[in-house]
């Protein structure tokens, strides 16, 4: 069995994630914190086993982007700073959400072609 890395639940099992928004930090911006997007189909998600308006588990290539509706892994909205995800929409000082670890190397290369110049 799988576990997810974020809440630390068996994959294939947990019918939702448990941490509902991702916060993009930027090195000097305030960090933006954005709402997931629930899975929204009846059957389940293939990938990580969410059910029906659960939450993939980060990672989770099905997952749509609170920005673009496009695969979160590969969009590239996110490009530029680290993704995390939270618990609770505040952030606390003593930070609570995940670092995201390094996405595999194909859909890296995907995001810095999708970049735009600066
Ligand atoms: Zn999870
Ligand atoms: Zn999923
Ligand atoms: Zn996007």
């Amino acid at each position: 069995m799988t576990q997810c890395d974020y809440c630390h639940q068996e994959m294939p099992a947990a019918i939702s994630c448990t941490h509902p928004y991702l916060v993009f930090v930027v090195p000097g911006k305030d960090p933006e914190v954005l709402q997931r997007k629930v899975y929204p189909f009846d059957e389940q998600c293939r990938d990580c086993g969410v059910k029906h308006n659960g939450i993939h588990h980060f990672g989770c290539a099905m997952e749509s982007c609170p920005k673009c509706g496009k695969q979160l892994i590969a969009c590239g909205c996110f490009s530029g700073g680290d993704l995390w995800v939270s618990r609770t929409p505040a952030l606390p000082k003593n930070a609570q959400y995940n670092a995201v670890k390094s996405r595999p190397e194909n859909i890296s290369q995907e995001i810095s072609e999708n970049k735009p110049e600066k």
